[in-house]
């Protein structure tokens, strides 16, 4: 299994607590013996002419004059392109050695899912993901599956493959309210219809129904989907004490989260991409992703914490789930969560 990482300049205050996450985290996996599961590869800038798989060829040559000139421009932070041409370089080279080698690469970084062809969104300025997606296509693969599960909704990556019946999406992100996209109703478009899962979810989910819900759809669509690879966007905001998250999962949630997406290519050599993405708690999300690291490696929880309950939203979450199936009811038939344990504790 390989870990792959980067060397990131100094440069604004948030960008280099983006990259402190990274760096504590190496430095945490070195004192465990699960390091010695994971081949390190440092990754290097990746060249603009990869950012041609998604992006236009204006916004390139925008980013590259900013790259060049070292100045922000047009709400575009000088700093945040020569980050993110670092992540891009990681994405891409776990997404090689993964299909090269068939086998499990993690990147400890990128996951810029909200990034558009031709425009930033949000704090995203281009969009390791959907480069990812399209180099793996390129190869001739004709079913991905790419599993979102960082507490936001990939806006970016779905606009990109809304109409691509070759990606399967599923994600479970916190909702807000704000964007029709991540709505349960919204399903693809075209020939991409019935390939977007949606699984928006109140805040204060907690584990118990966060993971029910998860393992529900994932067996109920890999009864029917075969996947070539899987790409995994294993963010770790959706922590209960993440300053921008709001789901409530506790470490040992997001470990066992991790866990039920790593089980889907645990018995075939499957390529298995996964990275980052979001996690803000500075003091724990190097913990969290040493367990991400050892759910992958099929290894105990190194990192443990109290289950995280959250019964009242729990019970939205499940009228949600059950929306979802009827939205979807024409393409997949997804399992019903029906449990009188659930029932007997409040939950539904
Ligand atoms: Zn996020």
């Amino acid at each position: 299994m390989y870990l792959i990482h980067g060397t990131y300049p100094v440069t604004d205050a948030r960008l280099t607590q983006l990259a402190a996450r990274y760096s504590a985290s190496l430095e945490l996996l070195s004192t465990l013996p699960l390091a010695k599961e994971y081949r390190l590869v440092e990754t290097e800038p990746a060249d603009f002419e990869v950012y041609r798989l998604v992006h236009t060829s204006e916004y390139i040559e925008l980013l590259e004059r900013v790259h060049r000139e070292g100045h922000s421009t047009v709400g575009i932070p000088a700093g945040a392109v020569v980050f993110e041409r670092i992540g891009v370089g990681g994405t891409l080279t776990a997404t090689r050695l993964a299909l090269s080698e068939r086998c499990t690469a993690y990147h400890l970084g990128g996951g810029y899912h909200h990034g558009m062809p031709d425009r930033p969104n949000g704090v995203d300025y281009c969009n390791d993901v959907a480069m990812a997606l399209e180099y793996i296509l390129a190869t001739g693969a004709e079913k991905i599956l790419y599993v979102d599960l960082d507490v936001h909704h990939p806006d970016g990556v779905q606009t990109i493959f809304e109409k691509d019946p070759r990606v399967l999406q599923i994600s479970l992100h916190g909702w807000a309210g704000h964007s029709n996209e991540g709505h349960y109703s919204f399903i693809g478009r075209g020939a991409g219809a019935g390939k977007k899962i949606n699984m928006p979810l109140p805040a204060h989910t907690g584990d118990r129904i966060y993971l029910q819900i998860l393992k529900a759809l994932l067996a109920s669509v890999m009864r029917s989907y075969q996947p070539e690879v899987v790409f995994y966007q294993a963010g770790l905001d959706p922590y209960r004490k993440d300053p921008i998250g709001c789901l409530d999962l506790s470490l040992r949630g997001l470990y066992e989260r991790d866990k039920l997406v790593a089980s889907l290519c645990a018995n075939r050599s499957m390529p298995f991409v996964v990275v980052l993405g979001g996690g803000y708690d500075l003091e724990n999300t190097p913990r969290a992703v040493v367990n991400t690291l050892a759910a992958l490696a099929g290894k105990n929880v190194v990192f443990d914490e109290a289950e995280s309950l959250g019964a009242p939203s729990a019970a939205r979450a499940l009228r949600w789930y059950k929306s979802l199936r009827t939205c979807l009811r024409q393409y997949l038939e997804l399992d019903e969560i029906v449990s009188s344990e659930l029932k007997e504790e409040g939950y539904a």
